[in-house]
């Protein structure tokens, strides 16, 4: 079977820095057999990774990553296997990317109000570049006016909760996201569910309201998680009868600690999704 997958990664169509067929050539150099391609809320690259995993000998799973909201809680959703054609999902996309651009309009007129960004206008900015905005941008955008050395710096000073330019979306709730993801023939994958800020009690909660309400996997294998969460994870996989699913969430060439391509093998007793995936040949 594969040995290297990866089914979390994002291109220049939401926040990645890469263009899809730029992404599918950096994953095959590192020997990625299987890819899916999940931007933030849209499906807008699709067809050029596609294409170019058909000339790279790449099997391709059609993905997206969908904002949601659980208890208040910012939740992702990977959905793979999708058919972005479909009307509920694409819907339900358009949505998110209108609030995507109001919530960054938002977070600019905040940013306007400290003395020394007020010029830059930088929410107006990034929404003439992206079509998908996200915090992302801001945070490189905030970057490059000197505002700030790194993307954490940017995220922990002007965009994280707490900060002068927070502000909180309404984003449609978890099961939405999961009904859009099923309607067009996909799996829901809860993203990197160690990366929430909720306590043991709350996750294992989200976890099996998930698994309720039709999702079929968790992300349990990805970059840098502790052997303990790895652990935890594998363990919320099992009691929930979820599947397990591995990806790299790749943004950007200039984060080596995050490189392309998982290995296929899961924590004993954790099902993998994969085979469960209609493959593109
Ligand atoms: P948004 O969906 O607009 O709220 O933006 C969230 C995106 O920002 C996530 O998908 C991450 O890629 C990125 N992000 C969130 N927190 C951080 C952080 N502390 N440092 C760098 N990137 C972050
Ligand atoms: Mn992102
Ligand atoms: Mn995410
Ligand atoms: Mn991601």
């Amino acid at each position: 079977m594969f040995t290297l997958i990866d089914l979390h990664t994002h291109s220049h169509c939401s926040d990645g820095l890469l263009a899809p067929a730029a992404l599918v050539a950096a994953a095959a150099a590192r020997g990625v057999q299987v890819l899916a391609l999940t931007d933030h809320d849209t499906t807008a690259g699709l067809t050029e990774a596609q294409a170019a995993c058909a000339v790279a000998g790449i099997r391709f799973v059609a993905g997206v990553e969908i904002t949601a909201l659980w208890r208040g809680q910012e939740i992702h959703v990977v959905g793979l296997g999708i058919d972005p054609a479909q009307p509920q999902l694409a819907a339900h996309l358009e949505a998110i990317v209108s609030q995507r651009r109001e919530r960054i309009l938002a977070i600019g007129e905040k940013l306007r109000r400290v003395p020394k960004l007020a010029a830059l206008d930088l929410g107006a900015r990034v929404l003439r570049e992206a079509p998908v905005p996200t915090r992302t941008h801001l945070a490189r955008a905030l970057v490059a006016a000197g505002a700030a050395n790194t993307l954490q710096g940017a995220f922990d000073r002007y965009l994280g909760r707490g900060t002068s330019g927070h502000v909180s979306a309404a984003w449609p709730a978890l099961e939405q996201a999961v009904q859009a993801i099923r309607a067009s023939g996909g799996h829901a994958v809860l993203a990197h569910p160690h990366r929430y800020r909720l306590s043991g009690g709350a996750l294992r909660n989200l976890c099996a309201e998930f698994a309720a309400c039709g999702g079929s996997a968790l992300e349990v294998s990805l970059p840098g998680l502790s052997p303990n969460d790895a652990d935890r994870l594998a363990r919320l996989a099992r009691e929930n009868a979820l599947a397990g699913s591995a990806g790299s969430d790749f943004h950007d060439p200039g984060q080596p600690w995050r490189p392309l391509g998982r290995f296929a093998k899961l924590p004993e007793g954790v099902e993998p999704l994969l085979p469960r995936l209609a493959l593109a040949a």
